[in-house]
């Protein structure tokens, strides 16, 4: 009976319209039985941790504080036993400490700016690469693309992961690339439309933007050859997703991944568009309490912590991604049997704290873009008055109610009083890869 039922309600998947079958990149490792994905794990894991412990001082000297040697890991439980990494690992090894292989053998770098100090700087070598195109490709096929396609990347060239690793990984799936990088957007919509792009890669923020100067320029990106959207690089809300799925008309698919564990394509939702299948033949995930370290039980929300499997140059062992999320190991429609990560509606580092009351950009977003007459782009101002922090929502209308609507909206969905400042249609400075959706006006800690 529920069989009968999963069948007939499961989303549909779609086929390629020259094969019957659903379309796979790489079926055998996709479609592995947990068993043998497991039994994989345990190998990789084991040459992962030797080969971190035999070569980078931070790992070896953590893992013998712990009294553990690279022997003592026998099970994919003994994961828990190992310590943690985290990003300040990163900035206090910079540039080069964490690098289990020599400079010289590296084929590229990365690096992102952080806010403060230093960038965090990753390494590859040249079978990372590899690894890391073919996950990409895999991703790719995943979220619906397929070998032919013309890919349309706007996602930022250079140090940043996103541009690189989308046009590697399109290429490898054997698609057409358009390498634009982000800015320039009128040309952005004139190449779409005349390249016949079928696959979009942006930040959820910056194809909000291509939709608006679309509008603006009375080109309808609807009636183009664009089909699947791959966005992702900034939280983003279900609103948000429904939003650029009617602008652009286009399926717009969630892609996970961040520079410490290799770039985009860690995760990444399928057809379903149920989670976001983290692929687990090259990562292994936990879910862990933030405060505590102590993993979650599946289902429950928690702290994302990743450990690398096959990575060579850079291996990570449990790094603490600070990324919000849930897990589920229940099968997917899609026939993949990787685990899947929840939507990730935030960032731990993102939350804002006011008076007593956390707030994720993502929550309010959510209730501007449900709200009539709203333009989807805000920015959210903090600032200290006396010892409290208060916010300021900036949005865009031409509604002069738009004010109280948005204040009451968001105190009732969100549970936060903040004040709203109504600004003129495009007064909201536009995305051109990374959405700066908070500005801290808050004195810094010293
Ligand atoms: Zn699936």
């Amino acid at each position: 009976m529920t069989a009968v039922l999963q069948a007939r309600y499961a989303p549909k998947i779609h086929t390629h319209p020259r094969t019957s079958r659903a379309f796979f990149f790489d079926r055998a490792a996709e479609t592995m039985p947990r068993g043998a994905l497991q039994k994989l794990q345990l190998r990789r894991l084991r040459a992962t941790v030797k080969e971190a412990y035999d070569n980078v001082a931070l790992h070896r000297g953590r893992m013998e504080a712990a009294g553990l040697r690279p022997r003592d890991v026998r099970s994919l439980e003994d994961l828990r036993r190992l310590p943690f990494t985290l990003k300040s690992d990163l900035r206090d090894h910079y540039p080069f400490g964490l690098f289990a292989r020599p400079r010289a053998k590296l084929s590229r770098l990365h690096a992102s700016s952080g806010t403060t100090g230093k960038p965090t700087v990753v390494g590859y070598t040249h079978r990372d690469i590899a690894t890391w195109a073919s996950l990409m490709a895999r991703s790719f096929a995943c979220a619906g693309a397929r070998p032919g396609d013309v890919v349309h990347n706007a996602y930022g060239y250079g140090l940043f992961t996103g541009g690189l690793g989308a046009h590697y990984g399109a290429e490898r799936l054997g698609a057409t690339v358009v390498p634009m990088s982000g800015g320039s957007t009128e040309r952005q919509v004139l190449l779409i439309h005349d390249f016949g792009a079928r696959v979009l890669c942006a930040t959820p923020s910056y194809a909000l933007n291509i939709a608006e100067v679309a509008e603006r320029e009375g080109a309808d990106l609807r009636k183009s050859q664009l089909a699947i959207g791959l966005f992702g690089a900034e939280p983003w809300s279900e609103a948000m997703r429904r939003e650029i799925e009617q602008r652009l008309g286009l399926k717009a698919v969630d892609i996970y991944g961040l520079s410490e564990i290799m770039g985009p394509g860690v995760a990444v939702e399928c057809e379903a568009q149920d989670g976001l299948h983290g692929w687990e033949d090259h990562f292994l995930f936990e879910v862990i309490d933030p405060d505590s370290g102590r993993p979650v039980a599946d289902g429950q929300a928690g702290e994302l912590v990743i450990t690398t499997l096959t990575k060579q140059a850079l291996p990570m062992i449990r790094y603490r991604t600070r990324d919000i999320t849930r897990l589920t190991r229940e099968r997917c429609a899609c026939g993949r049997t990787h685990a899947r990560l929840k939507r990730i509606t935030g960032r731990n580092d993102d939350m804002l704290i006011i008076r007593g009351v956390n707030v994720y950009p993502s929550q309010i977003e959510a209730v501007l873009i449900g709200l009539e007459g709203i333009a989807p782009h805000y920015q959210l101002v903090v600032e200290r008055r006396g010892s409290l922090d208060e916010l300021t929502i900036e949005v865009e209308s031409a509604d002069p109610g738009a004010q109280e609507r948005v204040r009451h909206h968001v105190k009732s969905m969100v549970g936060v009083t903040a004040a709203v400042r109504v600004l003129k249609p495009g007064e909201v400075p536009r995305s051109q890869g990374k959405a700066v959706r908070v500005r801290d006006l808050r004195p810094k800690a010293s």
